[in-house]
């Protein structure tokens, strides 16, 4: 019976080993995971970054196409008024 338990002592460490070599590769297969999460974060973040800039452009052009000149006094018009808070004028 003696020998069994040494089989089994053996057999454990041998699963120990086992053991200890997935935690590795597992350690190294998740540094490669967070590398690479890292590279996509930075990535989105240069495309977030790219968004927000087109998107502060489109809204300057917007802001830009949404002014309006008052025929009458030639004030700028912001904001879509209906007379012209210059001179009154009706506006569009
Ligand atoms: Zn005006």
């Amino acid at each position: 019976m003696g020998s069994l338990k040494d089989d089994w002592k053996e057999t454990g460490k041998d699963l120990g080993g086992a053991f200890k070599q997935l935690g590795k590769s597992i350690i190294k297969s998740g540094a490669t995971v967070v590398d690479k999460a890292n590279d996509w974060a930075e990535r989105d973040d240069a495309k977030e970054a790219a968004k927000k800039e087109a998107e502060v452009k489109e809204a300057q052009e917007a802001k830009e196409a949404a002014k309006t000149i008052c025929p009458d006094c030639g004030a700028e018009i912001v904001n879509a008024e209906a007379f012209c808070p210059k001179c009154g004028a009706k506006l569009g």
